[in-house]
Order: C-alpha cells, then sequence, then structure tokens
C-alpha cells in the first residue's frame, strides 16, 4: 500500500487503465489527472493513430493554484508556492502539524559518531550559525539524499580508521558510495514548422511501449515523457550559434519530450571523499538502451508528421535522479542496508533516501523513494517505538 499511500501524500493527479505496464493501484488516485490543452490532446491522439498506448502522466501538481501562481510552463525548480506538491508543501507539512516534531533549519551534518563498540551510533556532529553542536538520539535516520548520504557516512571516522579516510561508518560491505546511478536521459524536440504548441503546462502525456521490451521482444528501452514547456533562452544555452529569432520559432513549434533509460549499478561509479571535495565519478551504463529509445521515438514522430526531430542527451551537469550509493540488499557482505534501510553494521542507523535503490529503474524516482520511507516509518514505529 505504501506507494499509493506516497500518491496520496503528494496529492498525485492520474488515471487508471490507459499504461499497459500498470501495477497494480490498492488505492485509485484521489484526483483526476491534469488535462491535456489542445496541442498535447493532438499529440496523444497522433501517437495512438500508430497503435501506442500514450496516458495521462501521474503528477503531483496542483494545476488550478499552480496556474494562478503564474503561466509558467517549466516546472524543474524548486516552488515556493502550493502549486507543486513537493517535500515541503506535502509530507513536511503533514508532519509539523505533529506537536511531537520540531524542524532545526540551517543545521549542516558533517559526520557521525560511533559509540565505543562501533555498533550504534552514538552523536551526530552538525553546524548550525556557525556553531558547532551534537546531538545523541536514539535512533537516526540519515536522509541527506544518495550523493550527501554517502559522503557523511565516508567521512565518519570509524574504530579503526581515524577521523580523515578510511572505509567510514556502515561499510563493511565496502559499498557505500558504490553503485551511483542516474537515469540515461534525453531531451526529444518534435518540431512541426506549420503548428504552435501554445500550450501552458504541457507535461501531461508519457509512453511506456518500450519500457518493458524495446516492441520487438528485445530488451527495455525506457519510459518517454513530456518536458515542462521549453522556450528560445532554454535552447540558447544549448546551441550559442543560432540566432535567437530562429530559436524562438523552433521551440514555439515544438513538443518537448523527455526519454529516460535504466542506468545500472556498477560499484566503480562511485561517489568518493577527497578531503573537503566530493568526487563524483559517474560510470554510466547500459547507453544503447538510450540509443534505441532515441531512433524509435524518432521514428515515430516523424510518422505522426514532425518533419523536424532534434534530441540530445542529459550529461553529468544534471544528475537529477541520483541513487544506489547506500543499498539496501538482504546480504550484509554486499550491502550497507537491510530492506527495511536498517545499517547492518549499527542498530539505530537508518538510512532513508535515493541512497537505498539497488536499481535505478528507468522512471522518476520520488515517488518511490517516498514509499519506501513511508514504509520503513511504520516497521520503525512497531519495532522500535511500540514499548
Ligand atoms: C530539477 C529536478 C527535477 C526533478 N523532477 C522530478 C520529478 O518530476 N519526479 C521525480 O520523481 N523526481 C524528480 N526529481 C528527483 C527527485 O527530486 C529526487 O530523486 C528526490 O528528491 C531524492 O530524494 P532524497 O530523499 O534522496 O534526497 P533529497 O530530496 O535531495 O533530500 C536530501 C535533503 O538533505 C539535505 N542535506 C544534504 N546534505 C546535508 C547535510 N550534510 N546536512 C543536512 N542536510 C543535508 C538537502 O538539503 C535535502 O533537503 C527531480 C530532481 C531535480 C534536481
Amino acid at each position: 500500500p505504501w506507494y499509493s499511500k506516497a500518491e496520496q501524500l503528494f496529492r498525485v493527479r492520474g488515471c487508471l487503465g490507459e499504461d499497459p505496464t500498470e501495477p497494480f493501484h490498492s488505492i485509485p488516485y484521489a484526483f483526476k489527472p491534469v488535462p491535456d490543452e489542445p496541442p498535447i490532446a493532438r499529440a496523444r491522439a497522433e501517437l495512438k493513430s500508430l497503435g501506442l498506448h500514450p496516458a495521462s502522466l501521474p503528477l503531483g501538481v496542483d494545476i488550478e493554484a499552480w496556474l494562478k501562481e503564474g503561466k509558467t510552463g517549466w516546472d524543474a525548480f524548486p516552488n515556493t508556492g502550493q502549486g507543486k506538491v513537493d517535500a515541503q508543501t506535502g509530507p513536511l507539512a503533514a508532519a509539523l502539524a505533529d506537536a511531537n516534531i520540531k524542524l532545526e533549519t540551517g543545521a549542516h551534518v558533517g559526520w557521525l559518531e560511533v559509540s565505543p563498540d562501533g555498533k550504534s551510533i552514538a552523536a551526530i556532529h552538525y553546524t548550525q550559525n556557525g556553531a558547532q553542536k551534537t546531538l545523541s538520539p536514539k535512533l537516526v535516520i540519515l536522509s541527506a539524499g544518495a550523493v550527501n548520504s554517502a559522503v557523511i557516512l565516508l567521512r565518519s571516522p570509524s574504530a579503526g580508521n581515524g577521523k580523515t579516510g578510511g572505509k567510514g561508518l556502515a561499510n563493511r560491505s565496502d559499498q557505500v558510495g558504490r553503485n551511483f546511478m542516474n537515469h540515461n536521459s534525453s531531451a526529444m524536440l518534435a518540431i512541426d514548422p506549420r503548428r504552435r504548441n501554445d500550450s501552458v503546462y504541457q507535461k501531461t502525456l508519457m509512453l511506456n511501449d518500450y519500457y518493458l521490451s524495446d516492441g520487438k521482444g528485445g530488451k527495455p528501452l525506457g519510459n518517454v515523457q513530456l518536458l515542462g514547456k521549453i522556450d528560445g533562452n532554454m535552447l540558447r544555452a544549448n546551441v550559442k550559434l543560432a540566432p535567437k529569432f530562429a530559436l524562438d520559432f523552433m521551440a514555439g513549434h515544438a513538443v518537448d519530450w523527455y526519454l529516460m533509460c535504466e542506468d545500472l549499478p556498477d560499484p566503480e561509479s562511485r561517489i568518493m571523499v577527497d578531503g573537503k571535495e566530493i568526487v563524483m565519478q559517474w560510470r554510466r551504463s547500459n547507453m544503447q538502451s538510450l540509443e534505441g529509445l532515441t531512433k524509435v521515438m524518432r521514428e515515430n514522430f516523424r510518422a505522426c508528421g514532425y518533419p523536424i526531430v532534434l534530441s540530445r542527451p542529459f550529461d553529468k551537469r544534471t544528475p537529477s535522479h541520483q541513487c544506489g550509493t547506500v543499498k539496501m540488499g538482504n546480504d550484509p557482505a554486499t550491502a550497507p542496508l537491510d530492506p527495511f534501510c536498517r545499517a547492518y553494521d549499527h542498530r539505530n542507523l537508518f538510512v532513508v533516501d535515493g541512497g537505498f535503490l539497488p536499481t535505478s529503474a528507468a522512471v522518476n524516482p520520488a515517488l518511490s523513494i517516498a514509499a519506501q520511507a513511508l514504509r520503513v516509518a511504520d516497521h520503525i514505529r512497531k519495532m522500535e517505538l511500540s514499548a
């Protein structure tokens, strides 16, 4: 039930029954999907005419509030309003309604201190407003994101390693920081110079026809979904030499898509620390899936009547779906965390963020992370807090 509970917490809007890869849902969506604007309704019909199965993209977006705040087509930024339901407007607001929960802001965790026997975390060391502080809670839940949780663990002294260097905490398996994954993804612009795309909020479609196989019984390729609306200024950041009016024209006549493929776990794809620096050694894998998805979608959009189809892969400057650095697993020899995200090495430490994911799948990860967080919280409540 946890994924559905996460969808409820983030007030996700969607529609069951359209996506051929849809898993079982224990609770239907509480809100109807964000409706297609006319150019996107046309794109949906065009893809359907090819025998494909475009489906409404599940969105944690309160579209009425979003459009009231501004006619903004791009949403890949922290939203200070109520339109985009993110960690702050969704779960954090719900948590802070509980009188037992206190939020400390501006606190930067540097390292964790282990107990003399090494079996538990004795203290959290952090800075706040320039002051060094410590906290010694019964349970420690580390949720600093896949990069920073690994960094905090690697920077923490373990029994044998002194304060710098060494393997850090929760790292008997030597897997902390390893298996860093992100998605292999591309932006694809399907352009028809005869038709404008005047949508304001266009991110209402996805396509999973190539998620489980390439459509011909071959290997999986990935997920396709709409991007926020690209404008000429965004194109200019990538295409320096073209005149601005040409970029505005292209953007105004494009339907903008995001192709997303799985990055596979690789122990040599790593987050490491080097003194104060964080080193990201991202070794991408499975690029052939992205090539395959790019090829088949280019053919599809051409068949839909778009004479120009442009694509560009995202590079390592946009690791927006980072995961995998503190993976969960059944064997302490190969994974730092058990399936409830408890560190095998330290009984009172849980690491609950994108780091626990053992694989990256080929979809946006936030709800899977939230679902596991709810599952782990329920486990902690039953196992640690019930007495
Ligand atoms: C531009 C962009 C767009 C995205 N769009 C989507 C989307 O549409 N759908 C989707 O599913 N996913 C999306 N993602 C990915 C999604 O945001 C992440 O996968 C998700 O937030 C990861 O959750 P997390 O708990 O692992 O880490 P985070 O959400 O990054 O949380 C980590 C928190 O820890 C804090 N922190 C870090 N280090 C320290 C420290 N040393 N001390 C104290 N606090 C610390 C950070 O400030 C942060 O608040 C997007 C990401 C980006 C960047």
